[in-house]
């Protein structure tokens, strides 16, 4: 059981040029049902930041809507990413485990991802210097992206959080037992997203990137990393659908703002 808050927005995709030829071509071609370029989310970035840790949402009601995304488990049990239809957990004693469709998540955001531009980079790059360089590419800052980013890492820093016991403490006391991961020269993808600055409150503005090897044995919330090269791959998502949970604590919540030092602190 959950609303479904759906908003559309398309119609100035004309103006973005050549480099979005395939969005608008996909947006003539196919009807709502097929569109594949949403952003689907469940929940939002300040009800996880004030403690809503209950699973809303079932891993295979996400995976019905994108084979792409990052999010977290239910009790904050670790961190998730879903790549190439593949469905991951990473908890916080750095291991990974695929996850079942049973299981649920507090907060996810996913879209089937399709490419629309691929960029290559090199250059030392580490996570602040990456993420300028990807803005170069995005055709307008006021769009959510799905960005995937392959290559082989001369180090990462990630980290996953603890599952949590109720009375849920915040998130910025949860992640202060969280575990960090270093890595190094693994070959492995970024995960992630750009969220315009006008969805503050509903996901993380800017960007928000989880990491996971190739193999699939570790990963986590990325802190750092230094990057000699990489394929960026950007995929435009020009519609948002946002599920709210109906139960648990997020009814009662106060969602009126003012959480941006919370969510510094959690996200670095
Ligand atoms: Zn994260």
């Amino acid at each position: 059981m959950s609303k479904h808050l759906y908003a559309a927005a398309v119609c100035t995709l004309v103006l973005l040029g050549a480099a979005l030829a395939g969005c608008v071509a996909a947006e003539q071609s196919a009807g709502p049902a097929e569109d594949r370029d949403i952003l689907y989310q469940a929940s939002t970035i300040d009800a996880l930041l004030l403690g809503a840790y209950d699973g809303c949402i079932s891993i295979g009601e996400l995976r019905a809507h994108g084979d792409f995304g990052i999010g977290c488990l239910h009790k904050l049990d670790g961190e998730l990413v879903a790549v190439d239809g593949g469905f991951y957990q990473i908890r916080h004693d750095g291991t990974v485990h695929p996850v079942a469709d049973v299981e649920t998540a507090p907060f996810a955001a996913v879209t089937f991802f399709d490419s629309d531009e691929t960029i290559m980079l090199d250059g030392p790059m580490n996570l602040t210097v990456l993420q300028e360089r990807v803005l170069e590419h995005l055709p307008s800052e006021n769009y959510f992206y799905a960005i995937r980013i392959d290559g082989t890492f001369p180090s990462v820093e990630a980290r996953s959080v603890p599952a949590q016991e109720r009375p849920y403490p915040r998130l910025v006391d949860a992640v202060a037992d969280q575990s960090v991961f270093s890595f190094q020269n693994e070959t492995g993808s970024l995960v992630g997203f750009w969220t315009p600055a006008f969805a503050e409150g509903i996901n993380v503005p800017g960007y928000h990137f989880h990491f996971i090897t190739d193999d699939r044995t570790g990963g986590g919330h990325v802190l750092d990393l230094y990057l000699e090269e990489a394929e960026v791959q950007i995929d435009m998502t020009p519609d948002f659908s946002m599920s709210l949970p109906t139960g648990g604590d997020f009814p009662g919540l106060d969602l009126s703002g003012g959480l941006q030092e919370d969510l510094a602190t959690v996200e670095r």
